[in-house]
């Protein structure tokens, strides 16, 4: 598991359990109940005793904290069982009290973890459903709190539309880049096959070993000059590591 690279600044909460015992297959948002600062937010999540966290913090601002990191449990939705299985992500809030309002700056920020989140842990779709059993979950459906706020919690339907569009454009723009068919030599043992074209993907769990594949598709992404989809549907190779014939 990896950690999301949006993230601004880490300071690491001793306050989580190691690790998780669940994949990650849903999110939680809170909001802080306050116009913390990632820096602020950190530093409460760092004070032993404290018995809470989460794994990522957004500012006002649009800055993003990592407090614990994706492969550990943080201590965050009062549900042991949701967070095992939960990325948590705390919110700041513009407005302290009434709605509990949140800048367009950190909501957008939100979207866009969200469905970093989603892409490197293989998480199709984001499926609000308004109670637990969907994959977008509230902290008030688990203990008796406000959190996430009325505002936030009005966006929910909101962010999971706005994440599963990037979701969706993430696989037609690589599905619809075309043109390439053509075969390459792989010269050595342990070149990783991706579920999509960059390092930020998840690794299938084989390589390629040595031999000649075909590629149907390019795609740029991290981590490579290059991304080819390998003919027989198993995955994306880095190309920097194959021989074109
Ligand atoms: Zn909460």
């Amino acid at each position: 598991m990896s950690n999301s690279r949006l993230v601004n600044y880490t300071r690491l909460s001793p306050n989580c359990s190691k690790p998780r015992n669940h994949a990650i297959d849903k999110i939680t948002i809170h909001h802080m109940a306050g116009n913390l600062t990632i820096e602020q937010c950190g530093a409460i999540f760092a004070a032993d005793g404290r018995d809470a966290s989460s794994n990522y913090g957004i500012g006002t601002d649009g800055r993003v904290g990592l407090y614990v990191e994706e492969k550990d449990r943080s201590w965050c939705s009062s549900s042991s069982a949701n967070d095992n299985r939960a990325v948590t992500i705390e919110v700041a809030d513009d407005e302290v009290g009434g709605n509990w309002h949140v800048s367009d700056t950190a909501l957008s920020k939100l979207v866009e973890l969200c469905a970093d989140i989603c892409r490197r842990n293989g998480i199709p779709k984001l499926n609000f459903t308004g109670d637990k059993s969907g994959n977008l979950t509230m902290h008030k459906w688990f203990a008796p709190t406000a959190c996430p706020g009325p505002y936030l919690a009005s966006k929910f339907p909101y962010i999971a539309k706005e994440v599963n569009k990037r979701l969706g454009n993430a696989q037609t723009e690589y599905k619809s880049q075309n043109g390439a068919s053509y075969r390459v030599r792989v010269s050595i043992p342990d070149l990783n096959i991706r579920k999509g074209p960059g390092t930020d993907y998840e690794t299938i769990g084989r390589y390629t070993g040595k031999g000649v594949f075909t590629i149907v598709e390019e795609h740029v992404g991290s981590g490579a000059s290059m991304w080819g989809r390998l003919k027989s549907g198993a995955g994306w190779i880095s190309l920097d590591y194959a021989a074109k014939l």
